[in-house]
């Protein structure tokens, strides 16, 4: 089922997950343990996240070759198996970031026969060692292209002139950031840009994570108030260590409520800083509920075990 259609049939909130694929080399037990840990809890769908390539640079007899390595398991395997296996409905993730438009056009046509038509359609972060994101050549530098490029080919318009072509039909989500985007100017104008990737055709929003709920609800008002009405799905990250105060505002451009911080700083063992962050989670959960959300997306990052002492208190 589209997730779009999920959202408009359901009366409940939904319940969503994102997982990352393990490192190279890895097995996809991890994800199965996890997704066994959560379907209890009627998991309606479950997105897989697309990293860049790094590029490292290595010397052999007097030359340089650029080399591409991949960190990750493939992103559209993991979302295969998990729809064969559960039959559970997966998002995958496609970036603008290592991708010429060529290359996107023959990724969205395997999707397509695979069928995977539930999408993020992202940017991507800059590859690894670099400042900046930088596009392919004849890549696209902002997601809101990718998205149209997405739009096109659900209107059977693909890149070359083809006769008789069977549209696609990919659902399409993208990312808003209730506390804006790090290299956006400011709100109004980071809103604006959320809006033109509404207009070129996406159906729906999940947010980066955030701890603050009248973050999200100010976010919620300031996009209905420059004509964003598609569904706004808040992305939640369970808080559990002592670490995540530094690591979550430096890796994801958010800030943490003092109310958080201090019962953290209060807490003197690891497991008494996993049950206040917990208790916390939980506590933003239902406030969220209470506001009306369409849905609650888990950011798992390779710990179901903290979704699931969550989850297990909402859903
Ligand atoms: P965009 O929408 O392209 O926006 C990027 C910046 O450009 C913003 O500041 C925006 O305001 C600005 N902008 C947009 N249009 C214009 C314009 N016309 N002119 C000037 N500026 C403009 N990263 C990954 O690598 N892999 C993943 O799987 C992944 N999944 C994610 C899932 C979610 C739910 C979220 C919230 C983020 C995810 N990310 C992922 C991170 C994401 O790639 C980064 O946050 C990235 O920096 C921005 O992506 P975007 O799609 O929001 O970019």
């Amino acid at each position: 089922m589209y997730v779009i259609e999920c959202l408009k049939n359901s009366d409940e909130p939904i319940f969503s997950l994102e997982i990352t694929p393990p490192k190279k080399g890895k097995s996809i037990k991890g994800i199965f343990n996890t997704i066994d840990m959560l379907k209890e809890f009627h998991l309606n769908f479950i997105n897989v996240t697309y990293h860049q390539q790094r590029v490292v640079f290595e010397e052999k007899n007097g030359v340089i070759k650029k080399i591409p390595k991949r960190k990750n398991v493939g992103t559209v395997g993991i979302c295969s198996a998990i729809l064969h296996k559960y039959g559970i409905e997966t998002v995958s993730h496609i970036i603008c970031g290592g991708f010429s438009k060529y290359d996107t056009e023959d990724a969205l046509i395997d999707l397509n026969f695979l069928g995977i038509q539930n999408l993020l359609v992202i940017r991507g972060d800059p590859r690894q060692g670099e400042k900046g994101f930088n596009p392919e050549k004849d890549g696209h530098k902002y997601a809101f292209q990718l998205v149209k490029q997405i739009n096109d080919m659900n209107h059977g318009k693909y890149l070359e002139d083809l006769e008789n072509v069977n549209p696609t039909n990919f659902c399409i989500g993208v990312a808003g950031y209730p506390e804006k985007h790090f290299e956006a100017a400011n709100m109004e104008q980071d809103l604006l840009n959320l809006k033109n990737k509404v207009d070129q055709g996406a159906d729906y929003i999940i947010t980066q994570m955030f701890f603050d709920v009248n973050k999200y609800k100010e976010f919620v008002k300031k996009a209905r108030a420059v004509g964003i009405t598609v569904p706004i799905i808040p992305g939640i990250k369970p808080f559990t260590r002592k670490r995540h105060l530094t690591i979550l505002p430096t890796d994801f451009h958010i800030s943490l409520p003092n109310d958080l911080v201090k019962g953290i700083l209060k807490a003197k063992t690891k497991e008494a800083i996993r049950e206040a962050g917990i208790e916390y989670t939980i506590s933003i959960c239902k406030e969220l509920i209470e506001f009306g959300v369409p849905g609650i997306h888990f950011y798992s990052l390779g710990r179901g075990t903290d979704v699931r002492d969550v989850v297990k208190e909402i859903f």
